[in-house]
């Protein structure tokens, strides 16, 4: 038996490209198992159904991409990818429109792509590794588990199109990255292992995305649009970005199962058009040329999963990805879940080395589950505003009523101070939350509160104040932390330095 350590990821999709590279530090030998056969040249596949509509990385998955694939983003962008620097973003909402020359997001090196770019840019690079292996046009069946059951020794495969029989491939580790139709549940099912209920969100949302040509008069009058979806009123989101190649991209979405956005090209337009109501929106998109979509995507499900509290979860397995969470695709959030979670799974081998812990993967579960929360959490605030969203759960979600509250009347005073003052300050707290690096915690504080009680008794004013139940200002942060998730989340340097380099330069 050879000492060789030998890890499977099953799926070439982003989580599990990331997990391949991060766990090449740690194995002699990596495969990654991929049922599609993978194109040439960067293009949308079949297994990857999603890759038709808008893949954008968030800031924290940036950060975290970079350090496993240093100037992937340079690269992107030698390849067509628009960087944000060059970006002018117009944000509108129903409390006004903000133009934003360079935007919050300009500080980070987040390119505008096709996820079919990114992926391709990422697969070469885990390509040019040595030690990992493409094993392509095979499907993963199954798991090969010990007699007793505690430890995965390998998988069943297939090869696709053909009637070949199983075959088996061993591994120290395997890691399903199969995304949103991972089989794992059933797998371990059959192992005789069973799966505690999952934490559903029923979101019931759907996209619609159509794609033009941008003609060359245009093009310096260029801007990225983004309209906030408004549930009270049952307003869609939409928006209008830019890829590579002189390509833009039109998205429609709401969720709450009712009246989908439509995929018919004229009623598409039309309802484009009620959403960008501005008449400088409206020219833009009056001159692109339309060539594919409309298209839509709809999903009834986000689905977080919850394995950490199986007491006999195998060693040998783990799970990241869509198929240990899923999340509602507005936010953005998906790929960069999956590089926080591939980056959590390497902390805890580094630590694994100095110190063997014997219940690994089950920790590992659980340190990913806490990583995510804050994702899991933000989400399902914004989605539980429209009617017909309902989450399932082992418990009730915490702080959903008030965090919409807040989150309505922190928009209001933003939006305000943004476009009348020019005081951007409170968007850009709400974007580095949304883009996973500021802590909840840290924007759901008494000082950003005071900031935004000063409404003269607004409607939305007097809303929070009635959900906080309390007058005096040194009371707030003691309801706050009564009202909110605890959010556990470990310390990280790294955005700890990022933080305290924003925070100085917003004082300046
Ligand atoms: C409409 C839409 C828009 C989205 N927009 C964004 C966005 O803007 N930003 C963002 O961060 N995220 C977005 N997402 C989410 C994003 O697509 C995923 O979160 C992200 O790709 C990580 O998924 P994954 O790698 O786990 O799964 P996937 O990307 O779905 O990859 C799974 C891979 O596993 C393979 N596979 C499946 N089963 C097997 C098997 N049995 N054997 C072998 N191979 C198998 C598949 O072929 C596929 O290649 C969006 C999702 C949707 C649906």
């Amino acid at each position: 038996m050879s000492d060789m350590k030998k890890a499977l990821v099953i799926g070439a999709g982003i989580a599990g490209l990331i997990t391949a590279r991060m766990l090449s530090d740690y194995y002699d030998e990596v495969c990654i198992i991929e049922r599609d056969e993978l194109p040439s040249e960067p293009a949308n596949r079949q297994g990857v159904p999603q890759s038709f509509h808008p893949h954008r990385v968030l800031p924290r998955g940036g950060l975290i991409l970079e350090h496993y694939f240093p100037g992937y983003n340079d690269e992107l962008v030698a390849l067509g990818a628009i960087p944000s620097q060059e970006e002018k973003v117009v944000i509108a909402n129903r409390y006004g429109t903000l133009v934003n020359k360079a935007n919050a997001a300009s500080s980070f090196k987040i390119a505008s792509s096709s996820r079919a770019l990114l992926e391709w840019v990422l697969r070469q690079r885990v390509r040019n590794i040595d030690h990992i292996s493409f094993l392509t046009n095979t499907e993963v069946t199954g798991l090969m588990a010990s007699e007793d059951q505690r430890s995965i020794t390998g998988v069943y495969t297939k090869e696709r199109g053909r009637d070949h029989q199983e075959e088996m491939l061993a591994a120290d580790m395997v890691i399903d990255a199969a995304g949103r139709s991972s089989k794992l549940n059933r797998w371990l099912g059959k192992i005789g292992l069973s799966v505690p209920e999952p934490e559903v969100l029923k979101v019931s949302l759907g996209y619609s995305t159509r794609y033009y040509k941008i003609p060359p008069s245009i093009q310096n009058n260029w801007a990225t649009v983004i309209t906030e979806s408004d549930p009270a009123q049952g307003m869609r989101a939409g928006m209008l970005w830019r890829i590579e190649n002189d390509i833009a991209g039109l998205l429609l979405f709401n969720a709450g199962g009712d009246e989908y956005p439509s995929t018919h090209p004229d009623e598409f337009q039309e309802q484009i058009k009620l959403l960008f109501a501005s008449d400088d929106n409206i020219a833009l998109i009056d001159q692109l040329e339309p060539f594919q979509g409309p298209r839509g995507y709809r999903i009834s499900e986000s689905v977080r999963q919850h394995f950490e509290l199986m007491e006999n979860w195998p060693s040998g397995l783990l799970v990241l990805g869509d198929a240990f969470c899923s999340f509602d695709p507005i936010h953005g959030q998906g790929m960069t879940v999956a590089a926080i979670e591939a980056e959590t799974i390497g902390k805890c081998l580094d630590e694994q080395r100095m110190h063997l812990e014997p219940q690994f993967e089950r920790q590992v579960l659980h340190r990913m589950q806490q990583a995510i929360e804050p994702a899991w959490w933000l989400s399902s605030v914004a989605d539980l505003r429209w009617k017909g969203v309902v989450h399932i759960g082992h418990s009730r979600m915490k702080g959903v009523a008030f965090a919409q509250k807040y989150i309505n009347l922190f928009n209001k005073q933003a939006m305000k101070k943004a476009s009348h003052e020019n005081n951007k300050h409170l968007f850009i707290l709400q974007f580095l939350m949304n883009a996973l690096i500021l802590p909840p915690r840290e924007f759901f504080k008494a000082d950003v509160l005071n900031m935004i009680l000063n409404d003269n008794g607004s409607e939305e004013e007097l809303e929070l104040r009635a959900e906080l139940g309390v007058q005096d200002p040194e009371r707030f942060q003691q309801r706050i932390d009564e009202l909110l998730p605890s959010f556990q989340l470990e310390p990280d340097g790294r955005i700890k330095k990022l933080l305290e380099s924003i925070q100085h330069a917003l004082s300046k």
